[in-house]
């Protein structure tokens, strides 16, 4: 199908953005790498009467420490592709240097953006998942003024976040890893570059030789990316060479609560995530070690 008729403007400025947004009163769409939104708008499953373009803000990019050192501020328009060159997420949020590079394609990567890929919130995305496990806080702003959301707290359900008619994301703060993290993630797709049909992505402590903190975060199998609660009271603690506990398939099933999908039913993907949560337990005592 053709796209619908829709106007376009490019602002200078954040609260140039934020002024057109609100001024349209809910028809306008912000519009970043379009990787998503433009095929939503050739399918007519989004019709807005204007888009916001987002690419000249200036305020929205960049890669740097925020300005305690603690965490990495990214701007919400910096592509996947400028995540993947950067030295300083490769260092300090290797989790999130790992998962971009399972992110589409190097075209998609080239176009698309973190701040998209978070507003748009697909479940079966890496970058939702990371920013949950990694502990990640969005900034969102609007007309009435900013606010920071916790990653755990921003999906809400599939498609679904926190923002705010009019609200845009201007940053998301990763901290910085610290000594003994271990990260992990890895996922099942139909082809290199597909959308994850399930995945998991983990951060964890390795402390006096037991697995700390574990923050196991499902996605693709999911409605959502949140953190999976018991499996994490599972394997908190553990012992390195970490087993499987028992009682963690069952922790396991309880987080997913997988559901049928057209072409896949809920036990497959109950399947797919226990033969995930194996080999990444498996890849953390590696990594444990290394
Ligand atoms: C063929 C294909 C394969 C893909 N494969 C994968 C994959 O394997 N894994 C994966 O994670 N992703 C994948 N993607 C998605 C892609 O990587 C982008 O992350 C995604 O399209 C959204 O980013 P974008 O910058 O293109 O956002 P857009 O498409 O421009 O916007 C998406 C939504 O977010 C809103 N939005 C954008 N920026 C902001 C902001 N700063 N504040 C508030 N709202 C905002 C827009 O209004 C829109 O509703 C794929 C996309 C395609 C087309």
């Amino acid at each position: 199908m053709k796209f619908p008729q829709f106007q376009y403007v490019k602002p200078r400025s954040l609260d140039e953005a934020l002024a057109l947004l609100a001024a349209a009163n809910g028809t306008a769409t912000p519009i970043a790498g379009g990787q998503s939104l433009l095929a939503g708008l050739s399918m007519r499953i989004a019709t807005p009467a204007s888009l916001v373009d987002l690419g000249a803000i200036a305020e929205l990019k960049g890669i740097a420490f925020a300005d305690d050192a603690q965490s990495l501020r990214i701007g919400a328009m910096t592509r996947h592709a400028d995540m993947l060159a950067s030295p300083l997420v490769r260092q300090h949020v290797p989790l999130l240097h790992e998962a971009v590079q399972l992110v589409g394609h190097v075209a998609i990567r080239n176009r698309g953006t973190l701040g998209g890929s978070l507003a748009y919130a697909d479940p079966a995305a890496e970058l939702p998942a990371c920013a949950v496990a990694l502990g990640a806080t969005l900034t969102l702003v609007g007309l009435g003024g900013q606010r920071s959301v916790e990653a755990a707290d921003f999906f809400r359900g599939f498609l679904e976040t926190a923002l705010e008619p009019g609200e845009l994301i201007v940053d998301v703060r990763f901290p910085v890893a610290a000594a003994g993290q271990l990260s992990a993630i890895l996922e099942f797709s139909r082809r290199t570059g597909d959308f994850a049909q399930a995945g998991l992505a983990v951060v964890a402590r390795a402390a006096q030789g037991t697995l700390d903190t574990p923050r196991f975060v499902y996605f693709g199998c999911v409605d959502r990316a949140r953190l999976a609660t018991r499996v994490n009271g599972v394997l908190a603690g553990a012992g390195f060479p970490v087993k499987k506990p028992a009682g963690l398939a069952a922790a396991v099933d309880a987080d997913i609560e997988p559901s049928d999908s057209p072409g896949c039913r809920a036990d497959t993907k109950a399947k797919w995530a226990q033969v995930l949560t194996g080999r990444v337990i498996d890849l953390l005592n590696q990594r444990a070690v290394a």
